[in-house]
């Protein structure tokens, strides 16, 4: 099939490579001209395993990217992948995927024969009915006979995001109309996941209330945890019992510093500000976000309690990207922690094995160690914030610390005796 995906990021770039890659023509198009250039270079923008070597035997073959539209006219399907951040009172900011819809309605003017447009972006249910299909339609001049819409959620992890597209547990369609939907359906035949069809709001609210769940365990095992570490019983040992529980399942009830990423603290605050709309309370939603916000001050407040003052000590925070394998650190769990620390007038030494350059973007004037080692030396203190297996291996280094003081926000110290924020 010949597919046109609007918007290269983490979701957009990913689907694109693997979409060639099952030997689909593919276009992305993005508006940010460094993106499009380095992709056509067959180097990924973003650090995603497995990624740059699609990239390499793709592009120049059936994969490319573009600054310009023209592809969506002679697609036979155009997913819109472009991002949905908050707004500053929690619900999605909706304005990339207005400009996006526009653009695709005007690519569509000319173009003969059935074309579907599948939002793929996370989105509040009723955005494609409300949002996506009216403004296409208008720049387009044309009418759902000759255009349909679908909705196919995205559910990749950043990190694994290859490994996830290829072998999701399911694939979510929802649609307008059912020969939509079956164009959808024919991009992902050679997937062997379930295939759940729907109407479009419902595949929408599938993501939301996916994500709000997963978010719902991690802030649920983080209370336990808390309680846990106040007893002073091991929350790991307590979860793995309870994960055993096949109503339960083992997954997301790691306890730590809270989850971060471009998706969950932002999903579950746009699911709460419609819940909100629609004259529900959304208790459980809201306390979830409680306890994500809390962690981060916690972890804080344990170190400075074995530091004393944290006023001009040297802290070490390994570990800046919202997780491993990735080098996004949007609402890292470390960005809270670095700018307590320094409210607190601690000196923040970061280390991170592939975020650093993005979070110079947020803290320009904190250093930079080049090694997990440089940034232990001389430390009266230190954060462990992501969960990099090399962390699991760090032994020696600790020795170069002025005080061997370290806490973890994420379990992932082989070390005997590693205190964690709720362990
Ligand atoms: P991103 O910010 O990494 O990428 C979005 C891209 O869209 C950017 O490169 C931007 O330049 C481009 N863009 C913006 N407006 C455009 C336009 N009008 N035309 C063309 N390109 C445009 O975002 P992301 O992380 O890939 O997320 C995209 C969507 O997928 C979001 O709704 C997100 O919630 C959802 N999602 C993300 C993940 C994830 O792990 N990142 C997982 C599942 C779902």
């Amino acid at each position: 099939m010949k597919i046109t995906i609007i918007g290269g990021g983490y979701v957009g770039l990913v689907t694109g490579a693997c979409f060639a890659d099952t030997g689909h023509d593919t276009t992305i198009i993005d508006v940010d001209p460094a993106k499009v250039a380095m992709i056509n270079e067959k180097r990924a923008p973003i650090f995603e395993p497995g990624l740059e070597s699609i990239l390499l035997r793709a592009i120049g073959k059936n994969l490319r990217a573009s600054l310009s539209y023209d592809s969506v006219g002679t697609s036979d399907l155009t997913f819109i992948c472009v991002g949905t951040p908050p707004n500053d009172d929690g619900s999605a900011n909706l304005s990339y995927i207005e400009s996006a819809s526009r653009s695709i309605g005007t690519a569509l003017q000319k173009s003969t024969g059935f074309h579907v447009v599948v939002v793929k972006s996370t989105v509040p249910p009723g955005t494609t009915e409300t949002v996506v299909c009216p403004a296409v339609l208008a720049f387009a001049h044309k009418t759902g006979d000759e255009i349909a819409f679908a909705m196919n959620p995205e559910f990749l992890r950043e990190g694994r995001a290859i490994e996830d597209f290829r072998k999701p547990d399911r694939i979510v369609i929802g649609s307008s109309q059912p020969r939509a939907g079956d164009r959808v359906a024919e991009v992902y035949r050679t997937f062997s996941a379930p295939v759940v069809r729907t109407g479009l709001a419902a595949a929408e609210m599938i993501k939301y209330t996916s994500n709000a769940f997963l978010a719902t365990k991690i802030s649920f095992s983080n209370e336990i945890g808390n309680i846990c570490k106040d007893l002073g019983i091991d929350v790991y040992e307590v979860m793995e019992g309870v994960g055993l529980d096949q109503r339960i399942g083992p997954k997301f009830l790691d306890a730590g510093a809270g989850f971060g990423g471009s998706c969950f603290p932002k999903d579950v605050s746009s699911l709460s500000v419609l819940a909100g709309r629609a004259g529900v309370d959304p208790k459980i939603l809201r306390a979830v976000l409680d306890v994500n916000e809390e962690q981060p001050y916690r972890l804080v407040a344990l170190l400075e309690k074995k530091t004393g003052n944290l006023s001009g000590k040297r802290i070490a925070v390994l570990g800046l990207a919202f997780k491993d394998n990735t080098d996004d650190v949007r609402d890292s769990r470390s960005i809270p922690v670095i700018q307590e620390l320094l409210k607190k007038g601690a000196r923040v030494i970061a280390f991170d094995p592939m975020a650093g350059q993005n979070m110079q973007k947020i803290f320009p004037a904190i250093e930079y160690a080049g090694s997990a080692g440089d940034a232990l030396n001389g430390a009266d203190g230190c954060l462990v914030m992501t969960e990099w297996p090399e962390f699991g291996r760090i032994d020696k280094e600790f020795e170069l610390m002025a005080h061997r003081i370290v806490i973890e926000g994420r379990r992932i110290l082989s070390w005997n005796g590693a205190e964690g924020i709720c362990w």
